[in-house]
């Protein structure tokens, strides 16, 4: 497999973790933000797994894309996964339910019990045929090269039980686990064993879904209800946590507990262009890391190699991509 457009982690798990952090302890929203934060962490080890056995898919006429963002008309849609070969498309949603799972025949109904309590939840089956709907009508819009387009639900935690009623059987063709995945596109694979796309039309197709991915960074604090008041400022020490380091022969350093540091502004500034908004000037990175001189700001700010557009004092300093983050987790 090649991976066209690789798995990142989310930004929203990067904002809810900045937000969690620079929140007073008895805030209101400590608990949505942790359970919001802990679903997308689960969310992101399913597609991880899934990652993982598509490992073994040695051929490189696979083309892999990883949380594609499309628009069809005023519809967006957010593809988990899109294996794109020469004999057909894939489209694959990932779900990382515990428990047992039934998928309703006649209903539709999508039904997860989970430590005896059942819930009910949008069924992924109908999200998955949503995105193969808009993606085939994206294609013909676009006078993109026809190609057969297939889906499935990805279950990514081996152990939940996926139930339905036995005369619905044909549904384990659409709902698998994740170590399923290899066997499923060999069968795909010979489903459609004919050449519908060479070389070149490969490349346009892979092209347009890159030049058209819709990236959106959303506000969290907008999500969240907060104010951007309510954000604490200042230079975390990461000895004791308190946002009370000053700066001191070109250090760091914190009066309550003595820890120093060389770099404690990177995560400050992070924070800001994660929770704030998405750029900063030296004007108001001043005013939330707590030091009023420009020509320091503007070292530190230098030197964390951010995007930036505008000259002198009108430089904006932009929220990195993510891919920038990668090792900070
Ligand atoms: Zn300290």
């Amino acid at each position: 497999m090649l991976i066209v457009k690789p798995l990142t982690i989310p930004f929203k798990i990067l904002m809810d973790s900045a937000l969690l952090n620079r929140l007073p302890q008895h805030h209101s929203k400590i608990r949505f933000i942790e359970d919001d934060l802990t679903r997308r962490k689960v969310g992101f080890r399913g597609e991880q797994t899934l990652l993982y056995h598509l490992g073994f898919l040695k051929d490189d006429h696979y083309l892999i894309f990883f949380d594609l963002r499309l628009q069809f008309e005023e519809y967006f849609f957010q593809i988990d996964t899109l294996i794109l070969t020469p004999h057909f498309i894939l489209i694959i949603e990932v779900k990382n339910f515990s428990g047992t799972l039934i998928f309703e025949k006649h209903s539709g109904q999508f039904i997860r019990i989970y430590q005896n309590k059942e819930e009910s939840f949008p069924n992924p089956l109908f999200q998955v045929q949503r995105h193969h709907f808009l993606l085939e009508n994206l294609f013909k819009q676009k006078n993109l090269p026809t190609i057969p387009i297939e889906h499935i639900v990805v279950i990514s935690n081996s152990s939940t039980y996926i139930k339905t009623p036995s005369d619905n059987l044909q549904l384990y063709e659409k709902v698998l686990h994740s170590e399923k995945i290899i066997h499923k596109i060999d069968q795909l694979s010979r489903k459609h064993s004919q050449i519908k796309l060479k070389s070149s039309s490969l490349k346009k197709i892979s092209q347009f879904l890159l030049q058209n991915h819709i990236p959106v960074t959303p506000s969290i604090l907008e999500l969240f209800e907060i104010q951007r008041e309510e954000v604490i400022k200042g230079i975390q020490c990461s000895s004791c946590k308190k946002f009370t380091m000053i700066r001191k022969h070109g250090k760091w350093s914190c009066p309550f507990c003595l820890a120093q540091s060389k770099n404690a502004h990177e995560q400050a500034i992070l924070d800001y262009l994660l929770l704030i908004e998405p750029t900063i000037t030296n004007k108001k990175c001043q005013d939330f890391i707590l030091l009023s001189n420009r020509k320091i700001v503007t070292n530190l700010l230098t030197a964390l190699n951010l995007p930036f557009s505008g000259k002198d004092r009108y430089r904006k300093y932009h929220l990195p991509p993510v891919e920038y983050f990668q090792d900070t987790i």
